[in-house]
């Protein structure tokens, strides 16, 4: 990666690890197809089987219950289609703060295929009120719930024993989409509750384009995506085999280095929020930022007199990568929904800062001067 570049973007994606990247390369070797009978194909069969059960292990549950996707958008999306279309589910329970991998495919299936969908209220600080998923839960026994992990956008946690409990309790299915804490926390998948989870492997320090779906047994259902019969017919298409060997080996690795990472990147993000408390008055965090957050996400919202619209064209000039809400729906710089529906105003300039283990602290102060710098025009 450019050196001059500070890269601060880390939720959006992760610049890809070394070791990682050569197991990749050492991978295209092996081109058969894994459906192929002869050698080459055995080969390769060997090697996504060999995967999938690292993936498993790792996750605690059969490696039966793993299925390779291209990704978190992709596996959301076959979840919640399947779930609707195949398994009948007519009531889903979500929250507005959703990614749009979910928020969009539930739309979708609202309009086309007639579920309900029914929104979770939550609090200012972004927090799901749980009173009222119970509440919710009561009056539509065996909805299908899918509430996130954590926020992309402002690291919230969800409080996943609470939810499962209240799934349990009311037979409920629980899907969540864990695209960012699969990676940055040891899950015991067989103990946690959910039904479903997924994951994106470049969220990780792992290629783009390659992700997977931890489906409990007995909640498997006929996919949207049909053809030949990969994936023990949960995935149809010739599996990504050297993606499928780069998600495993950031998968490894990152739970290798979790400890120290998790250390490490919290104390970056603690030394950030004391630095722009320090250096821009009337900065304010949104989010439950020194609670119940994710370590990798810091979204901070600027004073009003500071320039909202060359926010990140000035961030971007001086090298620094942030995103403006959240990097999957932006880039076109809308409103972000998280916090128009946590109730922020959403006229201040905010940014989303995520950190990864190969950022400094030195990177932190460079972004917190340049912020503290910026522009206010008089109105
Ligand atoms: N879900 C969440 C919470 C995410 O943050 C993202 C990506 O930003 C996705 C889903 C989509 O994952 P992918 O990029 O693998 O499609």
């Amino acid at each position: 990666m450019n050196k001059a570049l500070i890269y601060l973007d880390n939720a959006a994606s992760t610049p890809i690890d070394m070791e990682v990247q050569a197991v990749m390369i050492d991978s295209f070797e092996v081109f058969g197809n894994p459906s192929s009978v002869h050698v080459q194909g055995r080969k390769a069969r060997v090697l996504v089987e060999k995967a999938r059960r690292t993936v498993a292990k790792i996750m605690h549950v059969p490696p039966a219950e793993i299925f390779f996707t291209s990704g978190g958008t992709e596996a959301n999306n076959a979840i919640l289609w399947g779930c609707a279309l195949d398994l009948g589910f007519k009531h889903f329970i979500t929250s507005p703060l959703e990614h749009p991998a979910v928020l969009k495919p539930l739309e979708f299936l609202r309009q086309f295929a007639g579920i309900q969908v029914h929104f979770v209220h939550i609090d200012t600080l972004g927090h799901i009120d749980l009173k009222h998923l119970e509440r919710l839960l009561e009056e539509y026994p065996g909805a299908l719930v899918s509430l996130m992990h954590a926020n992309n956008e402002t690291g919230n946690l969800l409080p996943v024993n609470a939810v499962s409990e209240l799934c349990k309790k009311l037979r409920a299915v629980f899907h969540s989409d864990t695209v960012q804490t699969i990676g940055k926390y040891s899950m015991d998948l067989s103990q946690l509750g959910f039904d479903y989870a997924v994951a994106s492997a470049h969220k990780f320090h792992g290629p783009k384009g390659v992700g997977f779906m931890a489906i409990r047994s007995g909640k498997f259902f006929k996919p949207f995506i049909t053809g030949g019969g990969q994936e023990r017919n949960m995935r149809a298409g010739t599996e990504n085999l050297p993606a499928i060997i780069g998600l495993t080996k950031a998968l490894e690795i990152a739970h290798r280095r979790m400890a120290e990472d998790r250390e490490y990147i919290s104390s970056l993000k603690s030394a950030c929020i004391g630095l722009l408390r320090e250096r821009i008055p009337g900065v304010s965090f949104n989010g439950d930022a020194a609670g119940s957050s994710l370590h990798t996400i810091l979204n901070v919202s600027l004073p009003l007199d500071m320039d909202a619209e060359m926010l990140l064209p000035s961030l971007d000039i001086a090298g620094i990568c942030v995103s403006s809400g959240s990097a999957c729906a932006s880039g076109s710089n809308k409103t972000s929904h998280v916090l128009s529906a946590m109730g922020v105003d959403t006229h201040r300039p905010s940014v989303r800062i995520s950190f990864g283990r190969q950022n400094t602290l030195k990177e932190v102060i460079v972004l917190v001067d340049v912020l503290a710098r910026h522009d206010r025009p008089i109105h």
